[in-house]
């Protein structure tokens, strides 16, 4: 018997999570966001179940050159742009769209020796608050005439933006990033991209012609304050494994490295072959929740690398062999985030390539 640690990813919950985002932003295009390896869900494996996504969205051109060596088609937004000059050539007989947020990429498109109209096609990047990524307000429209002016690159560009706070419903500063944007790009009469999926959901004001969702497709909500089935989504990857020993413990006796916690009484403690090793948090504390056979128990002491162990106190017919799951469809990735104190976002990405993906 193989070691019972597998993520199954549900294509029809990518493609209901898809169409939520066109009803909530009806009148947009769509950047499927699939960076770091769709979220830990397979960029290939999303891209394919999400084809009829206006684009996809990647870190690197590596990510990039990843989905158009499995045959995906679409433009591909390059969401840091390029690192290299040699990526300038690559990326404009890929279609890759360039974000540029720094002079030292357009000093590389200059001297890239592309000319129209075989020149690359870019998306600007505005800096309104998050003070990551962009130009300055002050430097952005001068930006803009240095890329117009620059024969590599095409006259069809896209301006963009990225929210700090949408996650947060009550915070004027999205509000206020919204009118910066605005003001700052208005007189250009180009199409505008500022959503997240947290704008896409709370935030119609973002949405204009391109939004870029991202946790959403995966059925994980990007607030704090709900789940992702509360947003109409539906979750695509649950995480699975099985009880392989259960153990009689005796009252006062500890469990796992550290000896952090102690049984109050006699008890069954059921050990679950999914630790570190294989994307569960390390941190995540004693109680939180993990289902067998479909009902809750908490997890208790340490995570070890590959195994973790279960209170069975309310499950004393629970046998070696049982099903567990660790997160997903009946255990939102969200509560077990919270517990572990991170988001959903890490712990999809942390996913390790011994868990063995299975497409449902
Ligand atoms: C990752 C990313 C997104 C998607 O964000 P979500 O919160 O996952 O929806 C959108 N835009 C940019 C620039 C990003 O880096």
């Amino acid at each position: 018997m193989t070691r019972a640690a597998w993520a199954e990813i549900s294509t029809t919950a990518l493609r209901h999570n898809l169409q939520r985002v066109r009803k909530a932003a009806p009148h947009s295009r769509i950047v499927s966001i699939i960076k770091a390896n769709g979220y830990g869900h397979g960029s290939v494996r999303v891209a394919r179940a999400l084809a009829d996504s206006d684009a996809f969205g990647v870190a690197s051109i590596d990510e990039a050159l990843e989905l158009r060596a499995a045959g995906i088609k679409p433009p591909v937004l390059l969401l840091e742009g390029i690192f290299e000059a040699n990526e300038v050539t690559i990326a404009q007989r890929e279609n890759f769209l360039i974000t540029v947020h720094h002079d030292a990429q357009i000093e590389m498109l200059e001297s890239s020796g592309l000319k129209r109209p075989n020149a690359a096609h870019v998306w600007v990047k505005l800096d309104t608050g998050m003070h990551r990524l962009g130009y300055p307000p002050g430097k952005f429209s001068s930006a803009v005439r240095r890329l117009q002016s620059c024969d590599a690159v095409a006259p069809d560009f896209v301006v963009s933006s990225h929210l700090a706070r949408a996650d947060d419903r009550g915070s004027d500063a999205t509000q206020n990033q919204i009118a910066l944007f605005e003001q700052t790009v208005s007189g250009l009469n180009r199409p505008r991209s500022l959503a997240n999926s947290a704008g896409v959901l709370a935030w119609p004001a973002t949405h204009f012609e391109w939004v870029r969702p991202g946790i959403m497709l995966y059925g994980i909500s990007p607030f704090v304050d709900s789940v992702g089935t509360d947003e109409g989504l539906q979750p695509v990857m649950t995480v699975k494994s099985k009880l392989i020993a259960v153990n009689h413990v005796s009252r006062g006796d500890s469990v796992g490295y550290g000896a952090t916690w102690q049984c109050p009484e006699d008890m069954p403690v059921g050990v679950v072959a999914f630790g570190y090793g294989d994307g569960y948090p390390r941190h995540a504390p004693s109680g939180t929740p993990v289902l067998v056979n479909g009902i809750r128990v908490p997890m208790i002491g340490r995570v070890s690398m590959d195994m973790i162990t279960v209170d069975l106190r309310t499950q004393p017919g629970a046998r070696v062999g049982d099903f567990v799951t660790l997160w997903g469809d009946g255990l939102p990735v969200e509560e077990v985030a919270r517990a572990a104190q991170t988001i959903g976002y890490e712990l999809v990405c942390n996913i390790k390539p011994r868990v063995r993906i299975v497409e449902t």
